[in-house]
This record gives structure tokens, C-alpha cells and sequence, in this order.
């Protein structure tokens, strides 16, 4: 018999998922805290079409019903508790995938991309049963990851980088993750917005390896906030352009701000570079002037941006801007929710 035929039943020792954590993380340290080997809890969720070697720790993986009902039994918890904090609960097969047998639990195991990065050391070795902590990995774009550990008010990285930083003296770090949380809170789509913060930060990490001449107030801090965070030479590290790239977030995902950059005639464009340049908190006087080739440079990564996002709405743009020399009347643009 095989352990996903034998009948589950709750461990005498339960312990808590974290937040963002990968399933084979998860059993895994719920197998070691019960003292069983380490892939035994995977193996009894359900029938595993591939093996079921320590390689699956570097993967995530996709439950039928009933092999996520015996995780729940196993961990001792509701799977509603569990899907909250474990993301590939809530996530199908791929496409690609033939359907997983109904007729008995089964497991189907895939390498999620980008690959899952460590959990807080300090919350792996607090929650740790035996001496020596199993490691904790957690899915590194989902937005149940935390990018910051409060209880410990540590960095723990992103895809790009997942050194984990001391930011006891770095409250503004703290603060803007504050306010992608709450960007996050405001939308259903959270996805999206985890989305969007990926492309404002590539932005501000091309702007930091080549700073734009009309953004030195900027650059100045962020040389000054590396030097704080004890990585003087790496001003590019993502955590350093952190807090700009949630004030770009907060931007690209405000959709009057998507609407104007969509449909703005060229010479109208910028007001929006004129209102990330403030958002920024940008003082030079040079960076208020308006147009985009003045203060930005025609090769940005923001340009391309809006570029990119131009280039979606231009039939509707070119549409809309024809009627409007036609009928003299100005009309209004498609509704907001449009330009998302
Ligand atoms: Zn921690």
C-alpha cells in the first residue's frame, strides 16, 4: 500500500504555513516536526505521477480535491486557512496539463517561475521545532509573499535579489511597503498590481544604472539610502529604488493617469512625466519643465512604457481624435476602466 492510500489523520504536532509558502515547504516542515522523513507527508497527500524524490523542494504543486482535503487533515487546519497563506491552493493546472484522476488524490509538481525564494531567517529558526530550521520557501511574485518581515523588520528580497537586509534604520523603506500593501488592499485584481510594481521597479532599476540627467535629487538619495543600508557600492540593489517604484506604482495603476497617457495628444504628454518627476519628490526646477525629450531623454525606460501603452490604445486614440475634428464638439474618452 502506499502512504496516500493509507487513511490521514492530524499530526500530533501542527504547525503554521507562512504566508506565500510553496506546498512541498510546507510539508516539509510538517513531516520534520512530526519526526517522519521529509517527503513522507508529500507522498501520503496523493498518487504523484513523477517520483517523489527531495527535488520536488524546489517545486510547487497543484492538489485534486481530495488530496488537498488530506493536507488539511495532516496540518490539523481548514483548507480555507490553508489557501489564504499557501498561493498554488488557489491555483490551477497549466493549460498545457491533462486534467488530474478524480477517482483517487493526486499531485501533479511543476517548478514555479521565478523560482521560490527563502522565508525570514529569523521567523524560520523562531517557528523551528527541531535545532536545526528546514529551509522555508515561499512564491516570490505572489502578493501573499511579504517582501518585509515586521516582526523582525527585515528585507527578504525580491526575484532579483534575495539578500535579506536589517531595516531597523530604514523606516521609509518600511513605510512605502506599507503603502504597496495598501494598494494591494484596494483592488481586487491584486495580480495586476503585483504586475505593475515588477515593471515601475525595472523602471527605477534602469534609471539607477543610468540616472536621467533631470533626476538628480533622486539619485542623491538613493546613493545616501545604499550607503545606509550598509551596500554603498550597489545603489542599483532593487531594495535600494524600493519606495520609487511604489510612487510609480501608485501611478501606472491609477487609471485617470492610464487614460491620459492613452489617449493625450503627443504634445500633452508632459504633464505625465511632469507628475512622476514631483511624485518623486524631484526638486531640480528643470525636471518641471514639460516635454518628454527635454526631461527625460528619448531611450527611458518610462518612455517605453508609454510607448508600449500608446501603442495598445492607438487605433481608438487616432478614432477618437478624427471624430474630434469632425464634430467640433469635444467628446468624452471611453470610460476609465477601459485603459486598464
Ligand atoms: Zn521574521
Amino acid at each position: 500500500m502506499k502512504l496516500w492510500q493509507a487513511p490521514a489523520r492530524t499530526l500530533p504536532i501542527t504547525i503554521r504555513p507562512i504566508g506565500g509558502e510553496t506546498i512541498p515547504s510546507y510539508a516539509r516542515r510538517l513531516a520534520e516536526a512530526n519526526d517522519l522523513y521529509s517527503t513522507a507527508i508529500l507522498r501520503a497527500i496523493g498518487e504523484h505521477r513523477y517520483g517523489t524524490g527531495r527535488h520536488l523542494f524546489r517545486h510547487d504543486a497543484c492538489l485534486n480535491d481530495q488530496a488537498a482535503d488530506r493536507l488539511a487533515v495532516f496540518a490539523g487546519m481548514p483548507r480555507d486557512r490553508l489557501r489564504r497563506a499557501l498561493p498554488a491552493l488557489s491555483q490551477g493546472l497549466p493549460a498545457y496539463q491533462k486534467p488530474l484522476p478524480m477517482d483517487r488524490p493526486a499531485v501533479y509538481t511543476y517548478t514555479p517561475i521565478p523560482n521560490p525564494r527563502l522565508a525570514c531567517h529569523h521567523c524560520q529558526i523562531r517557528n523551528a521545532v527541531n535545532p536545526n530550521p528546514p529551509t522555508v520557501l515561499v512564491r516570490t511574485t505572489d502578493p501573499r509573499s511579504p517582501l518585509i518581515c515586521y516582526r523582525h523588520r527585515r528585507w527578504l528580497g525580491n526575484l532579483a535579489d534575495t539578500t535579506q537586509y536589517d531595516l531597523r534604520h530604514a523606516d521609509e523603506i518600511i513605510t512605502a511597503e506599507r503603502r504597496y500593501q495598501r494598494l494591494l488592499a484596494g483592488r481586487r485584481d491584486t495580480g495586476w498590481v503585483s504586475d505593475l510594481l515588477i515593471t515601475a521597479w525595472n523602471i527605477t532599476q534602469a534609471w539607477a544604472t543610468h540616472p536621467p540627467i533631470r533626476l538628480p535629487t533622486v539619485v542623491k538619495w538613493w546613493r545616501a539610502r545604499a550607503v545606509a543600508l550598509g551596500i554603498p557600492d550597489a545603489p542599483r540593489q532593487p531594495i535600494v529604488t524600493f519606495p520609487e517604484a511604489v510612487t510609480l506604482t501608485e501611478i501606472l495603476t491609477n487609471l485617470d493617469w492610464r487614460q491620459h497617457v492613452a489617449m493625450a495628444e503627443d504634445y500633452d504628454l508632459g504633464r505625465f512625466y511632469q507628475h512622476i518627476a514631483r511624485s518623486l519628490g524631484e526638486t531640480h526646477p528643470q525636471s518641471a519643465q514639460a516635454t518628454r525629450r527635454i526631461i527625460w531623454g528619448q531611450r527611458d525606460a518610462l518612455t517605453y512604457w508609454v510607448a508600449a501603452h500608446r501603442h495598445r490604445f492607438r487605433d481608438l486614440r487616432l478614432r477618437h481624435q478624427a471624430e474630434q475634428r469632425r464634430q467640433w464638439v469635444p467628446k468624452p474618452f471611453p470610460e476609465k476602466g477601459h485603459f486598464r
